[in-house]
Formats: C-alpha cells, sequence, structure tokens
C-alpha cells in the first residue's frame, strides 16, 4: 500500500528568527522541514522550526525513528537542537546525518554544552538513543521502511531495493565555509530537492541542476531579492545566497515541476513576500513562497479500501 509522501514547512527564514506582525504570514522560524514519507520522518535542518516540530512530535507520542539531515552547520540551521523536545524522550531513536565539514564538532559541542541549565557541563536528560553518520557529496542512504535504522550505502551505484527510500546528496560549494549539503528524497520514483543556502550561477548550477532534474518539487534558496543581489553600493554576490530568479531558472533547466522559494532573508515583510511570491509565479506557474505551516503532497496514500456496506432486511 501507497503511504503518503508530504513536506511541511516548519521554518523557512534564514540568518536569524523574524517577531513582528509584518512576519506572522510567512512565519518567523528558521530553516526546518519535515518529509513525511513511506510511514517515516525525515527532517531537513534543525533552526528554530524544529523547536514547534518536536513539541508536536512530543504531544502526539509517535515514538517512531527520526531521521535529522543538516544541510551545514550555520547557526540558523542548527540552533533548535538543543531544544528538540523527543531528544529529551527514553525511548526515541534519533539519527543525525551531517557533513563532512571542519565545523562539524559544532553539533556535538551544542548538544553537550548548550542548556538552559547553564551550570551544567552535559545535559542529564538527553535520554533518547542517538546515532550521527557523517556523509560526503555523492554518498546515499537507504532506508527500508519497515527498519528503525537508514543504511549508509556510501557512493554504491546499485539499485535501490523495491518500496525503500534513498537519500542522495550533492554538495554546493557555493557557500561560505564549506558548501551545503543538498539532499534529494526519491521513493516510487518520485523525488524532491532540499537545496538551501546555495548562490547560484548565471546560467544556475549545472551539478545542482543535473542532481534535481525530474524531480516533483525543489526546495531552493532564495534568500535575496534580484535588486539586493546586484545593488550597485551593496552587492550581495558571493554570500552564498540565491535570488528567486535563480530558483526558478533552475527549476525550468531542470524540468521540476514546483519551486518553493526558501530561506528568506529575516527582514522581508510579508507584503515584500507576497510581491515575490507574484512575480516568481508569473514566471513559473510551479513556484511559490514557502510559508509556516504550509505543507505540499507529492504522492497521495492510496484510498483505504471500500468497505462492505451491512446488508438490512
Ligand atoms: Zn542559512
Ligand atoms: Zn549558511
Amino acid at each position: 500500500m501507497t503511504q503518503d509522501f508530504s513536506v511541511y514547512f516548519w521554518g523557512v527564514r534564514g540568518s536569524h528568527p523574524s517577531t513582528g506582525p509584518e512576519f506572522v504570514e510567512t512565519g518567523g522560524n528558521t530553516s526546518c522541514v519535515e518529509v513525511r514519507v513511506a510511514g517515516q520522518r525525515l527532517i531537513f535542518d534543525a533552526g528554530t522550526g524544529l523547536v514547534p516540530l518536536g513539541e508536536a512530535i512530543s504531544a502526539s507520542g509517535d515514538l517512531r525513528p527520526i531521521l535529522i539531515l543538516l544541510s551545514h552547520y550555520h547557526h540558523d540551521h542548527i540552533q533548535g537542537l538543543p531544544h528538540f523536545s523527543p531528544l529529551y524522550a527514553k525511548d526515541q531513536i534519533l539519527h543525525i546525518v551531517a557533513p563532512w565539514n571542519i565545523f562539524q564538532d559544532r553539533v556535538w559541542d551544542l548538544l553537550t554544552h548548550a542548556s538552559s541549565h547553564s551550570a551544567l557541563a552535559e545535559r542529564p536528560g538527553l535520554r533518547a538513543r542517538r546515532r550521527t553518520m557523517l556523509i560526503e557529496g555523492g554518498e546515499r542512504l537507504w532506508w527500508n521502511t519497515e527498519s528503525t535504522t537508514p543504511l549508509q550505502v556510501g557512493s554504491d551505484t546499485g539499485p535501490v531495493p523495491p518500496g525503500w527510500i534513498e537519500i542522495q546528496t550533492y554538495r554546493s560549494h557555493a557557500h561560505p565555509r564549506g558548501g551545503s549539503m543538498c539532499y534529494r528524497v526519491t521513493h516510487n520514483g518520485k523525488s524532491i530537492v532540499f537545496a538551501t543556502d546555495t548562490e547560484s550561477y548565471h546560467g544556475a548550477d549545472q551539478g545542482l541542476a543535473d542532481f534535481a532534474r525530474d524531480s516533483e518539487l525543489i526546495i531552493h534558496d532564495a534568500h535575496f531579492t534580484p535588486d539586493e543581489y546586484r545593488h550597485p553600493l551593496y552587492s550581495r554576490q558571493g554570500w552564498g545566497h540565491s535570488t528567486w530568479e535563480m530558483a526558478v531558472e533552475l527549476a525550468r533547466l531542470a524540468n521540476i515541476k514546483q519551486v518553493a522559494l526558501f530561506h528568506h532573508d529575516p527582514s522581508h515583510t510579508d507584503e515584500q513576500m507576497n510581491a515575490i511570491d507574484q512575480a516568481a509565479r508569473a514566471a513559473h506557474p510551479g513556484a511559490f513562497v514557502a510559508r509556516e505551516g504550509m505543507h505540499s503532497i507529492i504522492q497521495r496514500a492510496d484510498p483505504p479500501p471500500v468497505e462492505t456496506p451491512e446488508l438490512t432486511p
């Protein structure tokens, strides 16, 4: 039976959270996207959006294993981790996939030192069973939908067993301090791509285009407006982020149906985001501004079997 393949946006901002009434419609939390596929839960990035997601998981009592995949180690992508409530649940299994990088120890530092009880060197309540996997661009993971543990298969190019989840990686070097890991999740022939904190080039990043080709949805960095990016005095070129135009260009080039504009500049108000949404939709019918609380269905579950009505005399 086919299960839902869905994407949920819990945090869509870049750099730092935004607060105030002018940001409510788009949302103020930093990078965090949940993907539910084949009955498993994958989480991309651990920005502040991870905090309400953790609360929702804890409230539901759901103790299925969780796989968190980090794009890189900038603070807006990891700052929610110590406040992720499933970390404190005894029967929770948590896998963290993180890119090889000279900053990789930041995650473990964060877990052992970051604490609201600052006198404690280590938070005593981190009771979840945790396993970490370091990954390099080009390597893959598989996940048997029945298993509690994903399988790291390296760069093996063999076929994915039918019904399994496949996670491929691509390291974008177009971001300061070691680049950013992009992920492609495939199940039953349908794929989504998570590609944040990457600066596109003139004519698009061809490597990323090949990696993301023919996917259903790409979640793509769109931090700056084109005017900000090209500003004659304060150009943002080289800062490691894209514009919505670049995101749309890549989606077009790679035959991607939908493009979610992501990692919004924290100063962009709802009014500005609405203008970006309109302009992007006019350029590509599948483009939209990702907002907190939004979700996108990639594949619906099979309809439940039709029940035979009871016979009445
Ligand atoms: Zn960022
Ligand atoms: Zn970054």
